[in-house]
């Protein structure tokens, strides 16, 4: 049996009611067997099914480019909720979620005693998990926490939801709540960490480890800050811009761009869809200012070895902006022109 909740008639009222002759399936690496379940069951069903063998990072990050080269009628967009509003290519979005809640059960011992100084704590939770929000809520309830969710807003689809780019419903709890905790990942936990000055926890019901992320937004500041540093000394700028549907931002990019020149330094805009290390590291640039996805400049910044810096940082590499008030508040992250 599968681990995900796959509703294979769902889909196939879908593809019938509008018609659709050919799909691509597109998915994250670790749902590609899932990918080929959905592919023999339309393939049974007399649809031509394509498997898409591109990143899949995100609701973002939808293969409309792909399809429409392929005169695709649709696309299954899977492990993601709806983040796009409007589909230039007929999405959608299996988000596969859990079935067994055991692994989340199991997780609250962990919680009650990690969490013991706090009492009102904002919950979110990544969609895979949500199927269990509302049992969450009652336990956590039941070991004496006052639990909070946050309502959807903007790309969050759903209460209770977080997303790695998007934490905007729980930071409106700040106010009210003593402590965060993320459900789905330390990588899940350590966005919202890094945007609040509460204390976060990421619990991982796969691992069983409920970490707070304290230690590791200190040393994650320290890091960016030194970035930062190597980034006012660069004198050739790149403004990443993406192809990728959600992470497309042009307006922010010929603005950066006209900043950092304003700021005596060379700066080109850069396309590209998935940031590879090689190409980052042969293009002359010294410095890369990210527009795309903002885990890029957290995640992958070892890996990519240059300094990629977010809006917010750039802003403070250029003496725009305070890095002491913008550190730990939504702010940090926010893909906005800096000013
Ligand atoms: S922008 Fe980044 S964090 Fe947000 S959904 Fe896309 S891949 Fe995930």
């Amino acid at each position: 049996m599968s681990r995900y909740r796959i509703d294979l008639e769902k889909i196939e009222e879908w593809i019938k009611a509008k018609g659709f002759r050919k799909i691509l399936i597109q998915a994250p690496p670790g749902l590609w067997p899932e990918a080929v379940k959905v592919s023999e069951f339309l393939k049974k069903n007399g649809i031509e099914a394509i498997i898409h063998g591109g990143s899949c990072w995100g609701g973002c990050d939808v293969a409309y480019l792909e399809a429409k080269s392929l005169g695709l009628d649709a696309i299954i967009h899977m492990g993601h909720s709806r983040f796009l509003e409007r589909d230039e290519v007929p999405t959608y979005y299996l988000e596969c979620r859990y079935v067994d809640p055991e692994p989340l059960k199991s997780l609250l011992g962990e919680i009650k005693d990690r969490l013991s100084g706090c009492k009102r704590i904002g919950v979110g939770l990544t969609v895979q998990w949500l199927d269990f929000l509302d049992e969450l809520l009652m336990r956590l309830r039941n070991l004496g926490f006052e639990p909070y969710i946050g309502e959807p807003v903007g790309v969050l689809r759903y209460r209770g939801q977080v997303l790695g780019c998007s934490y905007h419903s729980l930071l409106k709890l700040e106010e009210l709540v003593d402590c965060y905790l993320v459900i789905g990942s330390i990588f899940h936990g350590l966005g919202l960490a890094i945007q609040t000055r509460k204390p976060t926890y990421a619990g991982d019901p796969h691992t069983q480890r409920v970490v707070n992320l304290e230690e590791s937004v200190k040393s994650l500041l320290k890091s960016r800050y030194s970035y930062i540093q190597e980034f006012k000394r660069a004198r050739r700028i790149g403004v990443l811009l993406s192809v990728k549907p959600g992470q497309k931002r042009v307006k922010l990019a010929v603005e950066l761009k006209k900043i950092i020149e304003e700021a005596d330094k060379i700066s080109e805009i850069v396309v590209v869809d998935d940031v590879r290390e090689d190409y980052l590291l042969d293009l002359p640039h010294e410095a890369f200012v990210n527009t795309a996805c903002p885990r890029l400049s957290i995640e992958d910044q070892e890996r990519l070895r240059k300094p990629i810096l977010l809006p917010m940082e750039v802003a403070v590499a250029l003496n725009k902006a305070s890095w002491e008030e913008m550190i730990r508040t939504p702010r940090y992250m926010a893909m906005e022109i800096p000013l």
